[in-house]
């Protein structure tokens, strides 16, 4: 368990209305943070909000598809106008797709999850790095997945867009390290959230072999990521830069055979 403080601090989640950035906003907040929940589920987002608030936490909700360039930069521009500064982000929004394999994938489909995996981490960082340069330094997370470390197949759309954050975290951070802002990157592996209970009811046969698959032998739990991305959020980390973190219970080890 993570016991800095976080208090005076403000950040950014993205996909903040489920799943990870949902229980990491909600972790952010409890730590004294103020956070800006970004989503395009408006609903789910302002219930986040109002359970961080009845929480006794500062946070607020922030529609923006950040698939959407001039939405991303006009909701961050916002973001500090309203709390005065941007001290860390945690650029997480994500989507799987549609599984199948390489041929069969729409153009679509290809076009929705690098929009979504990848050139929204791109947007995300462009428009939150000049408000960190400005205020002397700041911290960046970016979601990768497993995905971005291993292949898997019928999900090519997603291990790409997964594989080029990786390389985008770095050639980031490499570029920041000396300006105060430092840039990390997250894979966790297969973690309890209504996207792997989405993969779980269209392929009821996935629960079992995904655990059997896994040295731990269990999914991860969101606050097992939260704990890591605030970790790198924190001055604990000063010198963590360009890290890419598997959070995955060994998944990405190797193959996990048993003899
Ligand atoms: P989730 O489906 O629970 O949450 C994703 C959130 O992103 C939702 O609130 C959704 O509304 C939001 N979102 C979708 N499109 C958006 C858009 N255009 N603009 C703004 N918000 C948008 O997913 P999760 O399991 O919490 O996954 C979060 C991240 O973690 C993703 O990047 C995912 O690829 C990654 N990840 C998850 C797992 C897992 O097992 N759950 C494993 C590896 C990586």
């Amino acid at each position: 368990m993570i016991t800095e403080t976080f208090s005076g601090r403000v950040g950014l989640v993205t996909g903040a209305a489920s799943g990870i950035g949902a229980g990491t906003a909600k972790r952010f907040t409890a730590a004294g943070a103020t956070v800006a929940l970004i989503d395009i589920d408006a609903v789910a987002g302002e219930a986040v909000a109002a359970d961080i608030e009845a929480a006794g936490g500062n946070a607020g909700f922030f529609h923006c598809d950040v698939t959407d360039a001039a939405q991303v930069e006009s909701t961050i521009n916002r973001i500090v106008e309203t709390f005065g500064r941007l001290d860390f982000a945690f650029n997480n929004a994500g989507i799987t797709g549609p599984m199948c394999r390489t041929a069969d994938v729409t153009i679509e489909t290809w076009k929705q999850v690098i929009d979504l995996d990848l050139s929204a981490v791109f947007y995300c960082m462009k428009y939150e790095i000049p408000h960190m340069l400005a205020s002397g330094g700041g911290a960046i997370v970016n979601t990768s997945s497993d995905a971005g470390l291993h292949s898997l197949p019928t999900i090519a759309p997603y291990i790409a867009a997964k594989h080029a954050v990786v390389g985008l975290t770095k050639a980031t951070a490499q570029e920041y390290a000396a300006s105060g802002i430092r840039v990390n990157c997250i894979c966790p592996g297969v973690t309890d959230t209504p996207m792997m209970e989405l993969w779980y009811a269209s392929h009821p046969e996935s629960r079992a072999s995904a655990t059997k698959s896994i040295p731990i032998g269990r999914g991860g739990s969101v606050d097992e990521v939260a704990n890591a991305v605030m970790w790198l959020c924190s001055d604990a980390a000063s010198y963590a830069i360009g890290m890419i973190m598997a959070l995955d219970g060994g998944l990405t080890l190797g193959p996990y055979l048993s003899f």
